[in-house]
Formats: C-alpha cells, structure tokens, sequence
C-alpha cells in the first residue's frame, strides 16, 4: 500500500532504541496513530528534534499496515512547533495527556477532535484563564467522542425541569425526582448545569470571553467531566 499522507499532532513520544521514537498522533482525518519514526535522532540526518517533539503538529506519510501494530511514520516535517514554556507548557502537556488517555488508537475520522486540540494550541499563549481551557477542552473533546456531557433533559425520565443533579456513569442531568435511582448522581446547582451548557455552546476560539471561573464551580464542572471519565474510560 503507498503511504498516507497526515496532518497530526504529536500526543506522546517515547524514545526507542538509539536513534527511533515511537509517537501517538492524532491526525486530522486518520483517527488515531501509534508509530515508529526510525532513525530521526540520528545527527548527521539534520533533523530538528522539534519534529518529533510531543505537542507539535507535523506533516507525514504514514505507512498503514492491515495488522495491529507500529505504523512505520516517514518524512516528518514541522507545521507548528506549539513550543510553550513555563505555565502554558504544563497546561498544553496536561491536554496532550488527556487526550491520548481518552482517545483509542483506531482508524476514524477524527477532524472534531484535531481541530479542537489545535485552536487550543493556537489559543494558549493568549489566554489567562486556564480554567476556562481545561473545562472547554475536555467537555468537547468527551463530547466528540459520544460521551457527553448530555444536559438538555433527565437521563432517566426525561423531565426537562429541576435537573440539578449528575451523573458521569449515564453521561448527564439526572431530576430531582430521579435521582435516587441512580446512585451515581450527586447534585449539582442548576446555575452550573447552565455553565456547563454554555461550554458546550461556545467554540473553543471564543472562550477568551470566560474571565473568570471561580474555585467552586471550577471544581464542580471538572467532577462532572472526570466523573463521566471514571465510568467510560479505562486507564
Ligand atoms: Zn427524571
């Protein structure tokens, strides 16, 4: 089969043998990747180690096999090097994380999900409130991936009033009336299901707006999401 030709961006990178790394990426259109890149840190090849640094986005062919497996990665070249420092490094390497953590590696189409790691990379250096980043992303990014947050009505009887509790393991709202039956629902402020609504509204390149989240939402918003991870996404 003649190569691929990818846009991706580089989740994870583990160097391999003396000159190899093998990669994760997330690919604009190819799902996700698990792949050897031989030979790159050789020196005398010249080239830059940014191309296979975790967090850029290159582009590369990418030999698919038909078995599972490392797929042999070739010509990497750099598109951006989303080269941050200090608090914007952490921040940018714990989305990078947590994606690869969320997303399988399997073949799909996965635009909604590239696009969205690459507006936040683009969004970083200009963006105070990390907060704001780590609620849009990660709601988006489990929300792409069919897990929710679903909050428009109660999972359980579909009352479209008093949804003020959660529950991670069905993925959303729960009602007042409900919630008993579903020991996993904890309550929740109808205030911050609103916030949350309003995240999931909102793309990504305009959450600029948001200046602040206090602690307390911030907490309540990010245990809904990691509440949905707990009970769909195995380690
Ligand atoms: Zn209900």
């Amino acid at each position: 089969m003649p190569p691929t030709r990818v846009k991706a961006i580089i989740l994870k990178r583990i160097n391999f043998r003396e000159t190899s790394v093998i990669v994760h990426l997330l690919s604009d259109t190819n799902g996700k990747i698990a792949g050897i890149m031989k030979g790159v840190r050789v020196s005398q090849k010249k080239i830059p180690p940014l191309v296979y640094q975790q967090g850029s986005c290159i582009e590369a062919f990418v030999y698919f096999r038909s078995k599972p497996g490392l797929e042999l990665v070739t010509q990497p070249s750099l598109l951006n090097s989303f080269n941050f420092s200090g608090e914007n490094l952490v921040l940018w390497k714990k989305i990078l994380s947590e994606i690869d953590r969320f997303v399988p590696i399997a073949r799909f189409n996965s635009k909604g999900i590239y696009d969205i790691l690459s507006e936040t990379g683009i969004l970083i250096p200009y963006i105070k409130n990390q907060r704001a980043i780590e609620v849009i992303v990660t709601e988006k990014i489990l929300f792409e991936l069919g897990f929710g947050p679903f909050l428009e009505k109660c999972l359980i009887c579909g009352s479209k009033n008093n949804l003020n509790f959660f529950s991670g393991k069905l993925g959303g709202t729960v009602c007042s009336h409900c919630y008993a039956k579903e020991p996993t629902s904890f309550k929740l402020p109808e205030k911050h299901v609103q916030v949350l609504k309003f995240f999931h509204r909102v793309p990504v390149n305009q959450v600029s707006m948001v200046k602040y989240i206090p602690e307390t939402l911030f907490k309540n918003l990010m245990k809904c999401l990691n509440e949905i991870v707990l009970y769909h996404i195995s380690e």
